[in-house]
């Protein structure tokens, strides 16, 4: 019922005079948008489609939105200049082949700047991601029960059909968040051999990462790169001194490949307790000019104290329309402030 009255009334209340009139009343934010995967015919992994992606950016194309790039959007920030009332940026976050190759040709058709974040030790082809193998080891196995011991409690996890799949690889790559990173090897070693499935030394096909001549071609094509870290380990579960050379090294590894890498971080997983007042210091003696999170909300210029700009908000980009939209709109705004004063 909700689905159809959002899909009924946000068209109507995001319509031109609508949102002339509502606007004065809730201020417009700026969304940041964030992909992950795209959808590839015959792979497990849900994703956007181009056809939406194209969908998105042609809604804000003619609704006269200007697509801004996060460098442009951070230094107005920064040095509280304005920006067009309307606007929206885009990031993509990984840097996995798919989203090379289907995403990147899309944000180039509608001249869109994207900011693409990468984990350079796979674009190294070195590694690939912990949340990734966790994903595989999920949907690769034929075993129904996985019994997996982990540092405190034993767990026993059923697969019976699709959905129970799904809801697993949920489970297990948010009980791997949790854990101490390095403890993160040896679990998902114990993972494999309960769910009986051979882990690969290298990435499959669907977990294949761009390496650095792809990027330096995406970024002659005008895409900015900025680090997201080396591995994906979450910072905030790393010793000190690990999480720092997360970071460092990430960009350095980028400077060394790239010409115009940006200096802005990504945390990996980007929840609230994924980073801190640590890794903030670390980013700020290093002269980052932001970072990016995943919490979601917008970005309001003249709004923003110091530190935000080191957890800038962000929306995942959602797979339907209606909810793009209400994220593009006063009407996200609306909500907001709405539920900050319920509860
Ligand atoms: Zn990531």
């Amino acid at each position: 019922m909700k689905k159809i009255l959002n899909k009924l009334f946000v068209p109507v209340l995001a319509s031109r005079p609508v949102s002339a009139l509502a606007t004065r009343f809730f201020c417009q934010g700026i969304p940041v948008f964030m992909i992950h995967r795209m959808e590839v015919e015959g792979q497990p992994t849900p994703g956007i489609t181009p056809d939406h992606l194209r969908r998105c950016l042609k809604y804000l194309v003619d609704n006269d939105y200007t697509l801004i790039s996060l460098e442009d959007a951070i230094l107005a920030l920064r040095n509280k200049t304005t920006l067009p009332d309307k606007s929206a940026v885009f990031t993509m976050d990984d840097g996995f082949i798919d989203q090379a190759q289907t995403a990147a040709p899309v944000f180039t058709e509608f001249n869109c700047p994207l900011t693409f974040f990468v984990i350079t030790d796979m674009i190294n082809q070195t590694i690939w991601p912990w949340d990734a193998q966790a994903s595989w080891i999920i949907d690769n196995t034929s075993t129904s029960i996985i019994n997996l011991q982990l540092p405190d409690e034993k767990l026993k996890l059923r697969i019976n059909d699709k959905k129970s799949r799904h809801s697993v690889k949920q489970t297990v790559r948010n009980i791997i968040k949790e854990i101490d990173a390095e403890l993160i090897p040896d679990t998902l070693a114990r993972l494999a051999q309960s769910a009986d499935v051979a882990l690969p030394r290298n990435p499959p096909p669907h977990y294949k990462a761009i390496n650095w001549d792809m990027a330096r071609e995406l970024e002659t094509a005008g895409i900015r790169f900025a680090p997201h870290s080396k591995t994906h380990r979450i910072l905030s579960k790393l010793r000190p001194e690990t999480a720092r050379e997360e970071i460092l090294g990430s960009w350095d590894n980028l400077k060394r490949e790239l010409s115009y890498p940006l200096k802005v971080f990504c945390y990996p997983t980007g929840r609230l307790f994924d980073y801190g007042p640590r890794e903030i210091n670390i980013l700020k003696d290093s002269g980052f000019i932001g970072a990016t999170s995943t919490l979601p909300g917008h970005i309001y210029i003249n709004n923003q104290t110091e530190n935000q700009l080191y957890s800038l908000p962000r929306f995942s980009l959602p797979e339907s329309m209606t909810y793009f939209i209400q994220y593009c709109t006063w009407i996200e705004c609306a909500k907001r402030k709405y539920h900050t004063r319920r509860y």
